[in-house]
């Protein structure tokens, strides 16, 4: 095992280190939150992290959603769209908390951006719609917390509503979620207007006496409400008590239950998953905001909670540990790069152990080179507040790297680890893309390029047949996104196709294949010539091995050998899509002293390439989709037809409570307007996920479908 905090101390002779100020950093990281806030769509996370931002001083006004003026909205698509798509960063202080907060997009075209955002903080905030409920899609988003068992605590939003109803919402998160809830406040009406809200543990009434919700005023529980606010109490003791052996203790001895015991027991099972407090209030009618803020910093982990990040020692290939700790070796985890047209390339890193300096030297383990920093800064939106030092705990963005790109880990030089890498399934829809003139063409390719760069889940490929640029994602939102970006942001004008199933095509045969490009027409010629084996090879993507003995073809002309290969790739013979899972072997080949150019051996290569797919039993693979639809039990039998004869294998039919959820490998292309097909089939009450999962060989009837053949 690896480093352990004495162990780590110990290093560099340390053990004089003034142990005060570590004791001071180790709880400077317990007074830290890193939270998401997570909700399907329209919940109120926007409307949410405004108030948030408000009331802890980091904004002066409330800009809204519907207007366009929310801050962590700050992308143009976003503002139009009144959706929020990035995961934005946020920094704000909440009494003596350090908060981060990361924004989840709740579109599901989006859940690359989703997962990323919840594996590096360390608890959520789950809103759900105090009218609609826990509606299939909060499911989705619950499944996905549980499943990077993130820490949780529940607001109920919109509580300002006719129809809300906390006390249904809480039951609906037992019986759909399974979830061990119960309601640590309740919303006070009077003349049907939300006035304020009563706090379930201290056991009194919070009253808003403005419209922006800044004047509270705590006072006795109303006496309408005594019975109620009682059974709630009630219910949470003995929900807590089955929970925890000592405060069951306190409760059956009679002792007093103070504030602290309450807070101490929630948060040790929210900790533990194992209970979910519920809040409720208004973020449009500003009321309950400072009570969440509260609870995140009450109930909600902090970093040090999570004791040792684990990883992988890059060249003894053992797992090994390092303590969260600021004393601790540096390791990070880079889990996004955002490419600001003025700012250049802001690196969001999660910092798990040690610290680091502007200016400070670290080894980027993935990539096995070493980046210098030449700024930290704290991002507040699309802000930036330059900061001395990033700590263990701390979520901050790194200026000035080169070689990094997300999901890569940062540490110390002297202490490499490869934390768990983050995965990112192949995009599975395309669509081409054009410059409308030839100053445009760079300005495509640059922004292309950086796009790509920032995204993981966004590829670029060159079509040199056709002369398009083709850019696939996880979706048609996912690339309509894009295109928007590229037309507005970078300013480029461009021509868009429709977007498209990304299906590849690859080979099934080894064949060896023959380039030849030869053109003698007076003056100076020119003259290429390649032999390539072309073997299938399941690793994805197309590899490229140089074999030539004896200087057949002279060292300079191998990387346009190269180039004309990975050229040709973009765009097989089978509807232009392109390669994958070849293996390309340059064996033989021979030169012209005079006519041999690069362009010469480029071309030769493409030729020998598109030959060998001829030859080589080339199939086109399509992407097959993990779906999961939740639907009620009434519109099982219909959901399942309808699977049925769109190609579909259905692998399980699980119960949940009142709902069925079905688990499917399906064709993309059989569902690739699957949101609408599914409306239909039920009325709007089924929801579904939707992730690539592999891509499989095209069936012959659909091939000819798809070539139009
Ligand atoms: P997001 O998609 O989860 O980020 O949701 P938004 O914050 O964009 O809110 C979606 C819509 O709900 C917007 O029109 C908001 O004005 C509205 N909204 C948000 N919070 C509340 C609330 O507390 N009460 C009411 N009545 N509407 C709200």
């Amino acid at each position: 095992m690896g480093y352990t905090g004495v162990k780590v101390g110990n290093v560099g002779n340390k053990q004089n280190l003034d142990s005060c100020s570590i004791n001071k950093e180790m709880s400077e990281i317990e007074f830290i939150r890193n939270i998401g806030f997570v909700a399907h769509i329209d919940a109120g996370k926007t409307t949410t992290t405004e108030r948030v931002l408000f009331y802890s001083g980091r904004v002066y006004r409330i800009g809204e959603v519907d207007d366009g003026t929310a801050t962590t909205d700050w992308m143009q698509q976003e503002k139009e769209r009144g959706i929020t798509i990035t995961s934005a960063a946020t920094y704000c202080r909440w009494k003596d908390y350090n908060v981060n907060i990361i924004d989840t997009p709740g579109h599901i075209d989006f859940t690359v951006e989703v997962e990323r955002a919840l594996k590096v903080l360390d608890g959520a905030v789950i809103i759900f719609c105090g009218v609609g409920g826990v509606e299939p899609q909060s499911e989705t988003v619950w499944r996905q917390a549980d499943k990077y068992k993130v820490s949780r605590i529940a607001f109920v939003n919109k509580m300002d509503r006719a129809g809300a109803d906390l006390l249904s919402v809480v039951e609906e998160m037992r019986d759909k979620l399974g979830a061990n809830a119960a309601a640590v406040q309740f919303p006070i009406y009077e003349d049907d207007e939300l006035k304020g809200i009563v706090d379930v543990i201290r056991n009194e009434a919070v009253y808003y006496e403005d419209d922006l919700g800044e004047k509270m005023v705590r006072k006795p529980v109303p006496s309408s409400l005594s019975e109620v606010i009682t059974k709630l109490r009630d219910e949470l003791i003995e929900r807590l008590a089955e929970l925890d052996d000592e405060f069951m203790d306190k409760f059956i001895n009679h002792k007093e239950l103070k504030e602290s015991d309450f807070i101490k027991t929630i948060r040790k099972y929210v900790l533990k998953n194992k209970f979910y407090p519920v809040l409720c209030g208004s973020a449009l009618k500003n009321k309950g905001i400072q009570l969440l803020l509260d609870a995140i910093c009450d109930f909600l982990p902090s970093p040090a909670d999570l004791k040792v990040v684990k990883g992988l020692h890059p060249v003894k290939g053992e797992i090994e540990e390092i303590e969260v700790s600021p004393k601790a070796p540096f390791c990070a985890l880079c889990f996004k790069v955002f490419t600001d047209p003025f700012v250049g390339k802001l690196f969001y890193t999660r910092v798990y152990a040690g610290k680091i300096n502007t200016s400070s030297i670290v080894y980027n383990a993935a990539k096995k080179s070493k980046e210098k920093i030449t700024k930290i800064v704290r991002m507040h939106a699309n802000k930036q507040e330059i900061i001395n030092q990033a700590k263990a705990g701390d979520i901050v963005c790194l200026v000035g790297l080169k070689e990094t790109t997300t999901g890569d880990t940062l540490c110390d030089p002297k202490y490499p680890l490869l934390l768990e890498e983050m995965k990112f399934p192949e995009p599975v829809v395309s669509l081409a893309i054009e410059p409308k003139t030839k100053a445009d063409q760079d300005k495509l390719f640059m922004a292309l390029k950086k796009l790509e760069a920032e995204d993981p889940s966004f590829k670029v490929s060159y079509n040199s047949d056709t002369g398009q640029n083709i850019i696939s994602g996880m979706g048609q939102l996912h690339l309509e996104v894009m295109v928007e970006r590229l037309l507005s942001d970078f300013r480029v004008k461009a021509r868009v196709g429709n977007p498209q199933v990304a299906y590849k095509e690859t080979i099934t045969k080894r064949v060896e294949s023959v380039g030849k490009f030869v053109q003698q027409t007076g003056g100076r010629g020119q003259y290429g010539h390649v032999v390539l084996l072309m073997e299938p090879n399941k690793k994805g993507g197309v590899v490229f091995e140089n074999k030539i003995k004896g200087g057949a073809i002279p060292r300079d002309f191998i990387p346009s050998v190269k180039e004309g290969v990975f050229n040709a790739a973009n765009a097989g013979i089978l509807g232009g899509y392109s390669v994958t899972d070849v293996k390309v072997t340059l064996i033989d080949g021979s030169y012209h002293e005079v006519d041999s150019s690069e362009l010469a051996f480029k071309v030769a290569a493409e030729i020998a390439f598109k030959d060998g797919l001829k030859r080589a039993g080339s199939v086109l693979l399509e992407p097959i989709m993990d779906l999961e639809v939740v639907t009620p039990l009434e519109y099982l039998s219909q959901v399942i037809a309808d699977l049925n004869v769109r190609r579909a294998k259905i692998t399980s039919i699980a119960d949940r409570k009142n709902v069925k959820a079905i688990r499917a490998e399906v064709p993309l292309r059989e569902v690739f307007n699957y949101a609408d097909v599914l409306r239909n089939l039920t009325q709007g009450r089924a929801s579904y996920t939707i992730e690539p999962f592999y891509y499989e060989e095209v069936p012959k009837e659909i091939l000819v479908k798809i070539l139009g053949t």
